[in-house]
């Protein structure tokens, strides 16, 4: 089958259209392809501006209802996006956590099998787990993969992601690949605690928040973790470039025998370029803060440190180093995230500031 931008007749599934990365995918096909999209969700308001546009069916629903899921797998191509993804949730609703991250994109993968779809699944880069400071590149394909224990209820998360991977990669007649973001920030990610969420969402959100109502950053175990920021427009040309396999008709019924290919295949999606600790993260923000809204520094209060357990509550447990391989994107896709720390930090604290207002 080919995948052609400039056909019609072609619709894809978006499940989690109206979140983070889906508002941003939505906007992309809407611009760059001719596609329809199927968009599910439960919550629209990042996508108020597509809500009337003929070429998109919305449906307010989620992977629970056995009919959606049935429907969603009726279009070649479904992106799954939904789930549960605040970390002070892993910690408190470890059931619901899990079923949102197990339960749900396993019955749609069972669907996608049946029906012939291509499911592109998107997982997490906290399936690489526990990881030390130490720790090196994360390569798909070779890092071991450690826990911490089930009294550390965050890896709830981690561990219900990596067995739908595995589910993923056992069913027989299912075309997939798996996405695994590390951390992916832009405009619309996440929330204002309060405003339009509540609990603790990640970290941008977070330092973003902070700064805009005049608070300290709170640094958790004294930010000494490292994660490696990626621009969520960056992660939306890796999907085109997944999408162009399509377009040069490669989405066969035997995946399997595509050489080389992006089939049963995960795929780190990161940027290494941009490993910083979070204490860094916090200096580079109120700076950037400054200059957006011309303070001085004086004006922003000192950053805080604060326990893991006392942040987040019991359970909470940490990676200390998360940075990606990203060889094997580039090998097969030809794809590398090009856009530097800095521009993705100003780009989404601009908008931050700018939606939440101060
Ligand atoms: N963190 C922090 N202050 C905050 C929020 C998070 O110091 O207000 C730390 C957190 O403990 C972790 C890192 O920032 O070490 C990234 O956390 P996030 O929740 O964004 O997601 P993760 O990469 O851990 O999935």
């Amino acid at each position: 089958m080919n995948f052609r931008f400039n056909d019609s007749s072609i619709t894809v599934a978006i499940v989690g259209c109206g979140g983070f990365i889906g508002c941003h995918l939505l906007d992309a096909i809407l611009t760059r392809t001719q596609w329809r999209v199927f968009g599910v969700d439960l919550d629209f308001y990042r996508i108020q501006h597509r809500l009337n546009d003929e070429r998109c069916e919305f449906m307010v629903a989620d992977l629970a209802d056995k009919n959606v899921v049935e429907r969603i797998a009726k279009y070649p191509v479904v992106v799954n996006l939904a789930a549960i993804c605040t970390p002070s949730r892993y910690m408190a609703e470890a059931p619901e956590v899990i079923r949102s991250n197990y339960d749900h994109p396993a019955a749609l993968a069972d669907a996608c099998a049946k029906s012939g779809s291509w499911l592109i699944h998107f997982s997490t880069s906290e399936i690489y787990g526990r990881t030390s400071a130490d720790s090196g590149l994360l390569v798909e394909d070779e890092t071991e993969l450690t826990f911490g224990p089930v009294t550390a209820s965050r890896w709830s998360y981690a561990t219900a992601k990596l067995l739908t991977e595995r589910y993923i990669a056992g069913l027989q007649n299912l075309k997939w690949t798996v996405v695994r973001p590390f951390n992916f920030v832009g405009p619309y990610m996440d929330y204002m605690p309060g405003v339009d969420g509540n609990g603790i969402p990640r970290v941008l959100a977070n330092f973003s928040s902070a700064l805009v109502r005049g608070e300290p950053l709170k640094l958790v175990n004294g930010g000494v973790a490292k994660r490696s920021f990626t621009s969520v427009f960056d992660a939306i040309d890796f999907l085109f470039a997944l999408f162009d396999v399509g377009q040069m008709g490669l989405v066969t019924d035997d995946v399997a025998k595509v050489e080389n290919s992006p089939f049963s295949q995960a795929f780190n999606v990161g940027n290494p370029d941009n490993e910083i600790t979070i204490a860094e993260l916090a200096w580079k923000m109120r700076q950037i803060f400054t200059e957006i809204k011309g303070v001085s520094m004086d004006s922003i209060p000192e950053p805080e440190v604060v326990s893991g357990v006392e942040y987040y509550g019991e359970g909470y447990d940490d990676s200390m180093r998360r940075l990606p391989s990203v060889d094997k994107a580039e090998r097969i896709l030809n794809f590398k995230a090009q856009t530097p720390l800095d521009v993705v930090l100003r780009e989404s604290l601009t908008w931050f500031v700018g939606h939440y207002g101060s």
